[in-house]
């Protein structure tokens, strides 16, 4: 099997369809399906990683790609209005937290309020 074959490497090779708001060489973004607040926004780089614990510390370039997308996330932020009121970038490891697609992603989640912690 391809070691891609997520639903985020299909929308990655154009497969599925998505509402891009961001690419570039390294890294695609798209609003996610099931949106959980008026912005939610996945970053996700094209090379398969699955999660964090895929990223090797002796890779530069994993440890970089990291970076990038985090970069990528403020200015996605940005251009959806959200420098004033901020928001929250989460990214699930492993199935036990709620991961459910197993091809990297970080959430840009904002536009209510998500005041921390809840309540
Ligand atoms: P996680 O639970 O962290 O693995 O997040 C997976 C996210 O992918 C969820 O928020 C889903 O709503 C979203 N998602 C699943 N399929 C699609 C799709 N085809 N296009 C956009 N977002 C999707």
């Amino acid at each position: 099997m391809d070691k891609n074959d997520t639903i985020f490497g299909k929308i990655l090779r154009g497969e599925l369809p998505s509402e891009r708001v961001y690419e570039d060489d390294k890294v695609l973004a798209f609003k996610d399906i099931n949106a959980a607040a008026p912005v939610h926004i996945l970053v996700i780089p094209r090379k398969h990683l699955v999660n964090l614990f895929d990223v090797e510390m002796d890779s530069e370039e994993d440890k970089a790609l990291v970076g990038h997308i985090m970069a990528v996330a403020a200015q996605v932020a940005k251009e959806q209005g959200l420098e004033e009121s901020g928001f929250r970038l989460v990214l699930n490891n492993g199935a036990g937290v709620g991961q459910t697609v197993f091809h990297m992603h970080a959430h840009i989640i904002g536009g209510r309020d998500l005041s921390w912690p809840p309540g």
